[in-house]
């Protein structure tokens, strides 16, 4: 089947300062917070599993704040409860107390003021939380309670454990409730994908994971290129990236589609910074020319 091959660039350049501001932090919640997301297209509730702030990746981009020490280090799940559906019902709320009526929300446009998805996206590895597939499932009743059909539940995923078995039953929970799985794959050669995530598998085993999770369901591959110490990736480093994404084809997985990024938030080492729009577009362009899979761009820090 030839996929249909697109770029689409639903919110760029980047213009509303929400999307400055991936603060996992809201008020007192320990758990869920609130994000304008120009992936997600409107609000995304995050949900942070990993309140310790550990992660198995040490990625060159990643904006965690890990010298704050933090106030839980393991999720409870009522907590959780009550957190989100506390969320969901503020986010909906119309009688000018509700989150839209807040200093930091209160410009966004009405467009963006849609509950799109409830993510997993912590201060580490979702997946590696104990209580994964409960947390699911917690998400999973809310949506359902709330009655929100059309809101998905998003994993932000490092890929190192999906193939755990515990794993496993979280990702069977979100496929029954029109769950989407992003995986990041940020570079195509084990030294390149070494200097970028400073990880704790192999690429080999990133690449194991993803394909099997991309068997069972098509999964969605979020990929950040930036620039290091001025220089981005070259153009064999995408050569080899696109060779991975038709590994996984090869394999048998498949791909919804690959969102193409770039830094968007200063990141806490000043040696990053983000490519321009074209160098974003270019990447994107040879995900479609040369894999025929969809790829969405997402542009930087404007200068
Ligand atoms: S996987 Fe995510 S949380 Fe972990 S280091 Fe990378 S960007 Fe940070």
């Amino acid at each position: 089947m030839i996929l249909l091959a697109a770029i689409l660039n639903p919110m760029s350049p980047v213009q509303l300062p929400q999307f400055a501001d991936h603060s996992r932090r809201w008020q007192e919640n320990f758990y869920v917070y609130p994000v304008i997301s120009r992936r997600s297209g409107g609000l995304s509730i995050g949900v942070n599993l990993n309140p310790d702030t550990a992660c198995n990746f040490d990625c060159i981009y990643c904006q965690v704040d890990r010298t704050i020490t933090p106030r839980v280090r393991e999720v409870d799940l009522n907590v959780l409860r009550a957190e989100l559906a506390h969320m969901v019902e503020h986010a909906r709320r119309t009688d000018g107390a509700g989150l839209f009526d807040e200093a930091a929300f209160a410009s966004v446009p009405p467009a963006l003021r849609v509950i799109r998805d409830i993510a997993f996206s912590g201060d580490g590895e979702p997946t590696t939380c104990l209580v994964f597939p409960e947390a699911v499932q917690v998400a999973a009743d809310v949506t359902r309670a709330a009655g929100l059909d059309d809101t998905r539940i998003v994993l932000i995923t490092d890929a190192c454990y999906l193939t755990r078995p515990r794993v496993v039953a979280g990702l069977a929970i979100m496929d029954a409730n029109d769950g989407e799985v992003w995986a990041k794959l940020d570079a195509g050669t084990e030294a390149y994908y070494r200097t970028i995530n400073k990880p704790n598998y192999p690429l080999a085993h990133v690449m194991t994971n993803i394909i099997a999770a991309a068997r069972v369901r098509p999964v969605v591959i979020q990929s950040m290129f930036l620039r290091l110490n001025g220089v981005g990736p070259s153009a064999e480093e995408i050569t080899a990236y696109l060779g991975r994404l038709k590994d996984i084809l090869a394999a048998g997985g498949r791909i919804a589609y690959v969102q193409v990024y770039t830094v968007a938030r200063r990141p806490a080492e000043s040696t990053v910074t983000s490519l321009s729009d074209e160098e974003v577009d270019r990447i994107a362009r040879r995900v479609i020319d040369e894999t025929g899979l969809k790829a969405e761009s997402y542009y930087g820090i404007a200068p």
